[in-house]
This record gives structure tokens, sequence and C-alpha cells, in this order.
């Protein structure tokens, strides 16, 4: 079993999975251009525990959704990315045109040990959302024990990835268990001193994440939009940049907080700003008291770039969340790139432990092509934000033993 947070949680080495109907919830939810799947990362990451379980002998049941349907929809079915998964294993994958029932059932009996199967997208039927307990009733009628392999799930308790955790024996998958221990090592049981570089466009719908990380880490890098509002609190004169102003008390309150926790917080100290939210635009780089009134800060300064790459010498552990500027737009990426690269060096150096998640952190590592240099790089974009906001995640401590 493997240790995290609290209570440890069950694995693949805890149970003997041959002859079982193993129901294994993934994430199959892909990206699509052109009714073709265009980025495979999620399916690249269920892969290792479904040839395992096969090879173990077991019968693999993959549950997932698709989209957000509302009821049957052809458009969100799972049959095209289920025929892509059977290339990327190398081997077939049958397929039910129903996640429960008769043609559930049917495709299931017919299950061989080592055989795989995919069931329907689970948003088919509005019982999935809601954990209806018939609904979770009707699927664990086709599996003796539930594999949950689909952190980025994890966030949402809905039938096919917390249910079944109450009807059957219930256990990680190895992409969950890989990302447990990696999010473990990062915040609950870390190496210290831990730094955490939050940013991205607001504080607003940062706030829990924010108020979490100052209670646990040893100093907290704020930047992109949300930092404006720091600076806007403490009096600096931000010009047209993107802040929530309204939001000054609220900034002020996490600073004091941060004190009383002993948590340093790295604010910019000077600030590249520009005249207009476009890429090339004409940008000049300015002292914190130098802000032109009509500008836009859209990235940190040469000397806050040189400031966070000393703090992040200093980290054992760091955990990353937002970009620290406009990154989309060549050059404001240069703080985000030039940060991303120093802890990608020191990782190598094995001198840091670097976990880094949500949607555009992931592009913003991939833009700096560190991603492959980092400890680990969550795909989760919900789940991995309400683990930095500290929040219990249902389909995870539905795993833990009781
Ligand atoms: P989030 O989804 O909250 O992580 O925010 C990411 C977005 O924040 C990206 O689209 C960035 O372009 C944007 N962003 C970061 N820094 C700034 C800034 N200084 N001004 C405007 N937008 C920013």
């Amino acid at each position: 079993m493997s240790p995290t947070t609290s209570k440890p949680f069950r694995t693949l080495d805890d149970v003997d999975v041959a002859g079982k109907r193993v129901l294994l919830r993934v994430d199959l939810n892909v990206p699509m251009e052109n009714g073709k799947v265009s980025d495979l990362t999620r399916l690249e990451r269920v892969a290792p525990t479904i040839t395992e379980i096969a090879d173990k002998g077991g019968k693999v049941i993959l549950l997932a959704h698709f989209g957000r349907p509302k009821g049957h929809d052809a458009k969100d079915s799972l049959q095209p990315v289920a025929a892509v998964l059977a290339q990327l294993v190398k081997r077939p994958i049958a397929f039910a045109a129903d996640c429960i029932g008769e043609p559930a059932e049917q495709a299931v009996a017919a299950l061989r040990n080592g055989d795989i199967l995919c069931l329907e997208n689970t948003r088919f039927h509005p019982g999935e959302e809601k954990n209806d307990p018939a609904f979770v009733a009707a699927l664990a009628a086709l599996g003796d024990i539930w594999v949950n392999d689909a952190f980025s799930a994890a966030h949402r308790a809905h039938a096919s990835t917390e249910g079944l955790g109450h009807k059957l024996p219930a256990y990680a998958g190895r992409t969950m268990q890989a990302e447990l221990d990696a999010l473990g090592k990062a915040l609950d049981h870390p190496a210290k001193p831990v730094v955490a570089i939050v940013g991205g466009a607001k504080v607003s719908t940062k706030l829990d994440l924010l108020e979490n990380l100052v209670a646990k880490v040893d100093a907290l890098v704020i930047g992109g939009g949300m930092a404006n509002t720091f600076l806007h609190a403490q009096g600096v004169k931000i010009g047209k940049s993107l802040a929530e102003k309204d939001l000054a008390p609220t900034a002020r309150r996490i600073m004091d907080k941060a004190e009383a926790a002993n948590c340093a917080i790295i604010l910019p100290v000077d600030a590249v700003v520009a005249y207009h939210f476009e890429a090339n635009a004409p940008s000049h780089a300015y002292g914190l008291d130098a802000i032109p009134p009509d500008g836009m800060i859209l990235d940190v300064g040469p000397q806050s770039i040189a400031r966070i790459g000393a703090v992040i010498d200093d980290a054992a552990t760091l955990v990353w969340n937002g970009p620290l500027g406009a990154f989309e737009l060549n050059p404001f990426d240069k703080g985000t790139v030039a940060a991303a690269r120093h802890a990608a060096a020191r990782t190598k150096a094995k001198k840091l432990v670097s976990v880094a998640g949500g949607g555009d952190t992931v592009a913003a590592l991939n833009q700096a092509k560190v991603a492959d240099a980092f400890t680990y790089i969550s795909t989760a974009g919900g789940a991995f934000l309400e683990w930095m906001e500290g929040k219990p995640l249902p389909g995870v401590e539905v795993l833990r033993t009781k």
C-alpha cells in the first residue's frame, strides 16, 4: 500500500486480479479535432494499468466519460477513442454500446481472462453525475472489483468515479498511484524548504489555493495578473494592468496569514509593460515605482526573474500552478520560460523535486520545452487545483483503507 496524505490507499499490489472482472475507471476524455484524437497523452497514461491487469489474467472493463452529453448523443461516443486506445496497447478492445443493461452484460459475459472491453460513455446516463444508487448498482453488477485510474476525475463524486468504491473492493490504478505518490511528496510530506509558484490571471479563481499554500509552504512566489492585485494592495500604481482592485483587502489578508505562518511572499520587483495586449507589442521593463499610467504589466521583469531563480535555488521542493505572465504572447512568456528552465535544471541536478499542474501551466512548460525534466506534471486540471487547495478528493478518499 502507498502512503499519502492521511490513511494509505489500496493499489493493484493488494489484489490478485486473475479471473476477476475488473471495472477500471480511466480518463478517456481526450481532445478531438475533425473526429480524430489530437493528443494521446491521457491514453498513454492509462495504458500501463490496462496491460498490467490484462497480463495478470484480469478481465478489463473500461469505464469512462466523454464530453458533457445530455443523454445519449452519438457525437460523444467512446467508440472512436477505444479504437485508438486499442492501437496504442496493441491489443483488441471490444466495445459495448451501453455501459449498463443487456449490451454491457452480454459483452462482459463474453470476456475471457486477459480480454479488454470498453463500455460506452457513462455520462449517457444522468445517474452517472447524480451518483444515483440504482445506476451504481447496475455498474457494480458488471464487476468483481473497481480500480480507479482517473485522478483527473477524482474531484467529482460521480457513480463511476466514487460511487462504485462503496459497492466493490476498490483499488488505485498505477497512474492514480503515481499521481498520489508525486503529489504526496510535493505537499503532504515534502523535503523542505518548499516553494510554490502561483500565477495566472486572477486572484478570485485561486483564493482557496493561496490560503492553503501559505499555511503549508516556506515561500510563495506570486506572478501573472494576480500579482497586480497584490501590488495594488501594497499601494503600487499598476496603470491599466489586469487586476481585481476590489480584492485588495483579500490580498492583504493573505499576506497577513502568510506572515503569521512564516511563509515568505515573493512578489515581482519589476515588470515588463506594454500598451497593447498582443504578441510583439512594444514593451519595456520598469521598476515598480515607475509603471506608466497607461501601460499594462504583461510579464515579470529581469530583476524578478533573477529573484525567482534564487528562491528556486533555495528550495528542495517546488509546486507550480499558473504562468508568471501572458505567456501565450511572445515575448511575454519570458518570465515563465526562465523560471521553468531554472526549475528544470535544478531538478535534473537532483537538487529539486518539482511538481506542476493545471491546463495553462502544462502548456507553458511544454512551450519552455522542459515538461519532461520536471519530477511530475499533472495533466489533471480541476482535480490538481482542488488538491492544491487542500480539499479531499472523493475519488481518492474512497480508495483509502478504512
Ligand atoms: P489561469 O487560468 O488563472 O492560470 O490564468 C492563465 C492566464 O493568465 C493566461 O492566459 C495568461 O495569459 C494570463 N495572464 C498571466 N499574466 C497576465 C498579465 N500580467 N496580464 C494579463 N493576463 C495575464
